[in-house]
């Protein structure tokens, strides 16, 4: 099965090799799986997309109807995410949020901030006395915290945040601290709307739901420990992506059921998810141009226009980014054609560093210096965490394909 919708293919096809590499975003497929995604999920459960994911506007404006909110984690993406989608609401999450960053939230209208420390919630608490107009409702606060969980919950994730020492959120006795000012009226400014837990990612539908299950447990103990009520509780994100399987899907279906068992379990607050991968990562691809074609040791190497610095998640996750060529019959070149002698052939960029790999031992029989190679699941991760400036090689371009308009016959 190709990894192209046939979008993504024709366009591939139809870039000048100048133009390549380039990011190209199929936004009628993004906002298929979102659709899927929103219509899994039980109605009492919101979905927020963590914009850090991938914070391209177009990709913003095509989640917006599926989504009920956007996670922001800097002032940079608050303002970004604010320009892009005016009026949806949004959670200000992240840790090291400096005073100036706060301030300008709260001069922008930011109703809900996720507070990492006791030190920022006063922070915050003060700012807002500051910022207040008398108009305005007051912001509301979700405790990040680092409820315990067994380790069983945490096992088979691939970036645990809970479980281990961790800058993120507060230990149950600082967040019970945090629960109790509100309680005790010391932070008047502010209203508490619950509490905010992002522990792992990279789980399956089944860990996921175990895992939330003993966060929501563990956040209404906490609660009634505290004495206050729960209107909000944010189970994170991390729904997993598995890129050695990029046909598999999250079971969205599986996941939804078990959180409307949860919700029903926990009547109260409103539950909320965060995911960013599994949102966006299917509906990206990094395409380029097979600029050479060698030999060493017995294995084929395919060197391409670009590489990690454009597209650093198989670096950074350390896995093979799942590649499918397209052959490409013109060869200008009045030269001998370099091409794989092995069905198996290492991807690899224009960096001068062994690390510059996307992906190892690829299928890609017989590829050709001039083929496309087309690398999947680029939509999360991708672009945005990658190391532009090394080398000083040209951007990549981007574009953004939109499904035909209903009616149109296209
Ligand atoms: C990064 C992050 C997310 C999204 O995680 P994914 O693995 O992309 O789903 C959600 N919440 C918080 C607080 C995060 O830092």
């Amino acid at each position: 099965m190709s990894l192209l919708t046939p979008a993504v293919r024709d366009a591939a096809l139809a870039l000048a090799p100048h133009e390549l590499p380039c990011y190209i975003y199929d936004l009628g497929a993004l906002r298929q799986h979102a659709a899927a995604v929103r219509a899994a999920l039980p109605e009492p459960v919101e979905l927020y997309y963590a914009a850090k994911a991938n914070p391209e506007a177009e990709i913003l404006r095509a989640l917006a109807p599926y989504t009920d909110g956007f996670e922001v984690s800097s002032g940079g993406e608050l303002t970004h995410v604010r320009a892009a989608v005016h009026d949806r609401p949004l959670a200000f999450g992240g840790p090291g949020k400096t005073p100036e960053e706060i301030a300008s939230a709260l001069a922008a209208g930011v109703r809900r901030f996720h507070v990492e420390s006791l030190h920022e919630l006063r922070l915050l608490a003060r700012l807002t006395a500051r910022h207040h107009t008398g108009t305005t409702a007051r912001p509301r606060v979700l405790v990040r915290f680092d409820p315990p969980v067994t380790a069983d919950a945490l096992a088979g994730s691939a970036l645990a945040m809970g479980g281990r020492p961790t800058p993120f959120g507060m230990e149950p006795a600082a967040a019970a601290e945090a629960l109790r000012m509100f309680r005790d009226g010391s932070l008047p400014g502010l209203e508490l709307a619950g509490l905010h837990a992002h522990l792992a990612s990279g789980l399956g539908a089944g860990a996921q739901l175990a895992l939330t299950e003993e966060v929501v447990a563990e956040a209404s103990a906490l609660a009634a420990r505290c004495g206050v009520r729960l209107r909000e509780l944010t189970v994170g994100g991390g729904m997993a992506v598995d890129y050695s399987r990029p046909a598999a899907r999250f079971d969205w279906s599986a996941f939804g059921t078990g959180m409307a068992r949860i919700a029903e379990r926990y009547p109260g607050p409103v539950l909320r998810i965060e995911p960013g991968r599994a949102l966006t990562a299917y509906c990206g691809w990094y395409a380029t141009e097979v600029l050479d074609v060698k030999r060493s040791k017995g294995e084929d190497f395919a060197v391409v226009r670009g590489g990690t610095h454009h597209l650093r998640t198989p670096a950074a996750k350390g896995h093979d980014q799942p590649a499918e060529v397209l052959a490409v019959e013109r060869w200008p070149h009045s030269l001998p054609r370099p091409a794989a002698q092995d069905d198996r052939v290492t991807f690899t960029g224009q960096l001068c560093t062994p690390k510059d790999v996307l992906a190892r031992r690829a299928p890609a029989a017989g590829v050709r210096a001039g083929d496309r190679a087309v690398f999947a699941l680029a939509g999360a991760y991708a672009w945005n965490i990658s190391h532009h400036d090394f080398l000083m090689h040209p951007p990549p371009g981007f574009r953004f394909l939109h499904p035909p308009e209903p009616g149109t016959g296209g």
